[in-house]
């Protein structure tokens, strides 16, 4: 059994919610969704552990945290899950190898995913996402099934996309890692709307995005090899 499965077999449960409350208050308190938009989540036994529709994240606690099952049945909750539990689940159905999910409306990637404006290679750490590009998935109501459905095409192969007319979706290992990937893309955002104001942004090729994704394999202190 490898460490990390020891480790979460071992974690409790109310350990596992306050993970959630951390990760949407460090959501408020980045400023990285405003009001009460926005919605986080973790896997958790055969479901996952979301946050609470329409609270701000500011005030919540661990009993606020809802645990919806693999088919979508909330349980033992005072609280009724985020209206986004359809996209959260079924993107866990579609990756498992990713155990958390972070959705903002954060500003400037939002301001993009209204002009329906992807991100290309405009910087070399669009590869954070895990492509050339962080793609934008087309519009469709909140909550629905439909949307869930574009959440999971445009989440096949990246770890996050921008949703028209709506905001950003970003996957992670862990809360960690799918908080920062996205606070990235929120920076991506900023960046690249600047650029554009400055004219025309030189794109890199896709041979140089290609050789970036590679680098990225084992960037940092990742096993090398
Ligand atoms: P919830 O408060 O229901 O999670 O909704 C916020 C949101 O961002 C919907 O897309
Ligand atoms: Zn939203």
């Amino acid at each position: 059994m490898s460490r990390q499965t020891r480790a979460s077999r071992s974690e409790s449960e109310a350990a596992a919610r306050q993970a959630v409350v951390a990760a949407a208050r460090a959501v408020a308190s980045k400023g990285l969704s405003p009001g009460r938009t926005g919605n986080v989540s973790r896997r958790w036994r055969d479901g996952m552990l979301i946050t609470p529709s329409g609270l701000a994240f500011g005030g919540i606690d661990q009993s606020d945290i809802v645990f919806v099952d693999v088919d979508g049945t909330p349980s033992g909750a005072t609280r009724r899950p985020s209206s986004e539990w359809r996209f959260h689940l079924a993107a866990y159905a579609a990756r498992p190898d990713r155990g958390a999910i972070v959705h903002t409306h954060s500003l400037h990637a939002t301001v993009l995913a209204c002009a329906r404006q992807p991100i290309p290679a405009f910087h070399y750490m669009v590869a954070a996402a895990g492509g050339a590009d962080i793609p934008c998935i087309p519009y469709a109501t909140f909550g629905t099934p439909q949307l869930s459905a574009l959440v999971v095409a445009g989440l096949a192969d990246r770890d996050a996309c921008l949703m028209a007319n709506h905001g950003q979706i970003a996957l992670g290992a862990d809360l960690a890692t799918a908080l920062e990937l996205s606070e990235t893309i929120e920076v991506l955002a900023e960046q690249y709307y600047k650029v554009l104001t400055l004219g025309v942004p030189h794109i890199l090729e896709p041979a140089e995005m290609t050789s970036v994704i590679e680098k990225f394999k084992t960037y940092g202190q990742k096993a090398q090899g």
